[in-house]
């Protein structure tokens, strides 16, 4: 299915620590999102270190994509690996120059630096006169750090938009980049993105791809693009039309959405994050959480949106049997009896964690993380939940999660946090 008549955008990311390892790239993944979402069909994300041919060779590779944007990250900087202004200007075939109200403006920022910190001197000079080089026809971006960034128009394309590499400084560029003339006219003939997204649980992807195909078999799909993927144990299903197909994307996320109805989550991107806050909030209950194997990670998700101390009552991470006892009121004997990692004992966990923080809904979650301390009866990913709420509600799960020690305990916290949504969906 291709999106042809949507206008290339690719993304260079540049920095040898992002080829050793070191950091992860966090700008790739990031632009690759915004371009999309302008209505961008991304042609490629590269990764290159800090040497010039790669630089090279990489913008090239979007010339030959037929790429009409490039947006670079990182190399804005004052030392000497920082090479990608000059990369660009060589690219566009463009000169580099002193520019002096760019000069004047990095001036400004590094005498503050120079005050606060007491470095200054002829270092600091050097790295003024370098960060105010400017290619020749080029728009330049007022530095959110130190580095300005860059908008140079190459002749016969593509356009380079050129970031800084720490992702608060590229983030916090971006609308700067978006509103600089060359780039806003170029946006004008971008169709809007106009994406319709699914996102279902508990539904396995070959359903999904069943479904695609019968519904195929009746209408022309062709004009939309669809992507499904797999997320915080969530099926994403994305469908991209193309200009003119937003009827034919409208007819399948309806008819998507009918047919899995009882595993449909979201249909309008909202993520379960937000469906639960929203939900929590409107039936005005908190929540409290006894966590054993996932360590107080359902706990942190919770909190993870600001304003979550209106339906957040807290939680307890009981470890150790004792803990479980002590803290959360989890008899003794039901331990010894039962197992620690059993159903009775998780909904002890959330009973005992709804009452001892006096809150509406409690959630329990013990299981077998792995590797290790696995049984034939509860083999590694054997995980209980329970949800039990003051009003009489109780949601009780025992599945086996696949994968390893990080994969069950980040499992265990998707399904808690869907666990809950159900909970507080119901009447
Ligand atoms: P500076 O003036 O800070 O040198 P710069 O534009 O030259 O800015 P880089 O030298 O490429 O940027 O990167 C500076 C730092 O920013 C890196 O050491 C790293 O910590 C962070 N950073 C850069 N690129 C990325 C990336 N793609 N993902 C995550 N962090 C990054
Ligand atoms: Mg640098």
């Amino acid at each position: 299915m291709s999106t042809a008549s949507r206008p290339r955008a690719a993304v260079v990311v540049t920095g040898s620590e992002l080829l050793t390892g070191v950091i992860s790239d966090r700008n790739g993944p990031w632009l690759a999102r915004e371009l999309t979402a302008l209505g961008f069909e991304v042609a490629h994300v590269q990764l290159v270190g800090d040497r010039p041919d790669d630089l090279v060779r990489a913008l090239d590779l979007a010339v030959a994509e037929g790429c009409e944007l490039v947006v670079t990250s990182g190399g804005l900087g004052p030392t000497a690996d920082d090479l990608t202004a000059e990369v660009v200007a060589g690219f566009a075939g463009v000169p580099l120059e002193l520019d002096e109200a760019v000069y004047e403006r990095v001036s400004g920022i590094l005498a503050g630096f120079a005050a606060r910190t007491g470095f200054g001197g002829p270092a600091l000079e050097a790295a003024n006169r370098k960060q105010a080089m400017v290619p020749r026809g080029a728009v330049a971006l007022d530095p959110v750090g130190t580095a300005p960034g860059l908008v140079v128009p190459r002749p016969g394309g593509p356009l380079v938009v050129v970031l800084p590499g720490p992702p608060r400084e590229l983030q916090g560029m971006w609308p700067a980049a978006l509103a600089a003339p060359p780039v806003r006219d170029l946006l004008a003939r971008v169709p809007a993105a106009d994406a319709r997204s699914l996102r279902f649980f508990g539904l396995p992807e070959s359903e999904i791809a069943a479904t695609l195909r019968e519904i195929g078999a009746e209408r022309d799909l062709s004009g939309v693009e669809i992507t499904t993927c797999l997320r915080r144990s969530e099926l994403e299903v994305d469908m991209r039309p193309e200009p003119g197909a937003g009827d034919v994307a409208d007819a399948l996320h309806a008819e998507l959405g009918r047919r899995h109805a009882r595993h449909l989550v979201s249909d309008d991107g909202t993520s379960t994050d937000e469906l639960l806050a929203r939900a929590l909030r409107e039936r005005r209950w908190t929540v409290a959480t006894g966590e054993s194997c996932t360590g107080g990670m359902l706990a942190s998700r919770l909190v993870d949106l600001a304003g979550s101390s209106d339906y957040v009552a807290g939680g307890v991470v009981a470890y150790s049997n004792t803990a479980k006892t002590d803290l959360l009121g989890v008899p003794a004997e039901m331990i010894a009896t039962h197992g620690a990692v059993s159903p009775e004992v998780a909904r002890a966990l959330a009973d005992g964690a709804r009452e001892r923080f006096g809150a509406d809904v409690g959630i329990g979650i013990t299981g077998v993380a792995g590797p290790g301390g696995g049984t034939e009866a509860k083999p590694v990913g054997y995980v209980c939940f329970c949800v039990t709420t003051a009003d009489g509600q109780v949601i009780a799960r025992d599945p086996r999660l696949p994968g390893g020690r990080a994969d069950i305990r980040e499992r265990s916290t998707d399904v808690g946090m869907h666990l809950l949504l159900r909970a507080a969906r119901s009447s």
